[in-house]
């Protein structure tokens, strides 16, 4: 999608990716080979005027390397905090950014004790390479730790873990914020999104309820955030809303799942907009065109014509074979109003499968 937002920019983008064939090979040339392949990435440091990355996963070594021949953006320093859970969490508090109670654990002796001092539901994590809600177990008191160290703790590589309060949410949002070279800034409307399994399956832009206070106070966060790393790109903040007060939950230096609706739901999406920011060129307006909901295609694939008869239904498909609780493509619906987004939404849920009850309820949290 970064690469389809830069053809008529006339930037062309040279993707480094293991997997060969991968979606983003239809839209420029790809190099296949690991992040970190040393011939690889002095080919993108020779080829390239800037590098950007759209996966956490890149190691920071290798980001770091080509920092020093190159412009890497976001900074390496962003990439590197949303590597590590504790890191992140730390990082948002010494900003000022409330968060769910956090500690770290290291065995599953410290995981019983830190249930034990703190009451009431919690989520274990991998500090590391969770996505998805992959390497996450809830637990709702002590009787259930040595079950979650199981699950996560002896995960392949799982290393050392965090434990954090389970917030009993109203609803999730997020906020995808952009900074250009020049240290200039734009935000989208706050998004509400909805998870499954821990993955995220359906975003509405912009979310409906929300006052200006709670778009004002989500901006001040990432203007922290932005100025902490002095940052250049799309900065996606995932916040949880818990009595009316916004929590972050994570960051994500990049542009997220929650932003695709932006394609056809905002003045300029966020891919060109990262592009723009990254490229050091002008940021474009974020304002929104209308209300959009954006559904993930997970797994399997509805027939394209069925879901195109849906009024104002658009189709992204990534080009990725099916795999169970893979994300294959999206769907984005506009309207005029958020009613109309609701009834247009009303009518994937019949070819989507889970989407009919993600819409009737609200959310894991309750
Ligand atoms: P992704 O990469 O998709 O963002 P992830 O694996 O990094 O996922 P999180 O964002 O931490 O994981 O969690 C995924 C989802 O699990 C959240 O969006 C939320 O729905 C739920 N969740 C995570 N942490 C908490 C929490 N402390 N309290 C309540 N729900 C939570
Ligand atoms: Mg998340």
């Amino acid at each position: 999608m970064l690469g389809l937002a830069g053809h008529p920019l006339g930037i062309s983008c040279l993707f480094l990716d293991p997997a060969p064939g991968a979606a983003a090979a239809a839209v420029g040339e790809q190099l296949v080979g690991a992040y970190d392949d040393p011939r690889l990435l002095a080919e993108l440091a020779r080829r390239c005027e800037v590098v950007t990355y759209e996966f956490e996963k890149v190691p920071v070594a290798a980001a770091e390397r080509l920092a020093e021949a190159l412009p890497v953006l976001p900074p390496v320093g962003a990439l590197a905090a949303a590597q590590d859970r504790l890191a992140e969490k730390e990082l948002l508090r010494r900003l000022g950014i409330p968060t769910a109670d956090f500690t770290p654990v290291a065995g599953e002796a410290e995981l019983i004790r830190a249930l034990e001092e703190r009451a009431g539901p919690a989520i274990l994590k991998r500090r590391r390479f969770g996505y998805d809600g992959k390497g996450q177990a809830a637990i709702a008191g002590p009787d259930e730790a040595a079950a979650a160290w199981r699950e996560v703790g002896r995960q392949a590589g799982a290393g050392p873990l965090l434990l954090e309060r389970r917030i009993s949410f109203e609803r999730e949002l997020s906020l995808v914020a952009v900074r250009g070279r020049t240290g200039e800034t734009a935000f989208y409307p706050l998004v509400e999104n909805r998870h499954r399994e821990g993955i995220l399956r359906l975003s509405m832009a912009p979310a409906i309820r929300v006052n200006e206070e709670l778009q004002q106070r989500a901006e001040e966060y990432a203007v922290r955030l932005l100025d902490e790393f002095g940052y250049a790109g799309v900065l996606a903040l995932e916040l949880f809303v818990e009595r009316g007060r916004l929590l972050a939950n994570e960051i994500a230096p990049r542009v997220h799942n929650s932003g695709h609706g932006s394609i056809e739901g905002a003045d300029t999406s966020q891919f060109e907009n990262h592009l723009r920011a990254v490229t050091g060129l002008p940021l474009g307006s974020t304002s929104p065109r209308g209300w959009t909901a954006m559904v993930n295609l997970i797994g399997e694939l509805p027939p394209a014509a069925e879901l195109l008869a849906v009024p104002g239904a658009h189709l992204h498909l990534y080009g990725k074979a099916p795999r169970p609780g893979r994300k294959l493509g999206h769907v984005t619906v506009t309207a005029a109003t958020p009613a109309e987004r609701d009834d247009r939404l009303g009518g994937l849920a019949a070819m989507i499968p889970g989407l009919g009850e993600i819409l009737s309820d609200r959310g894991e949290g309750e």
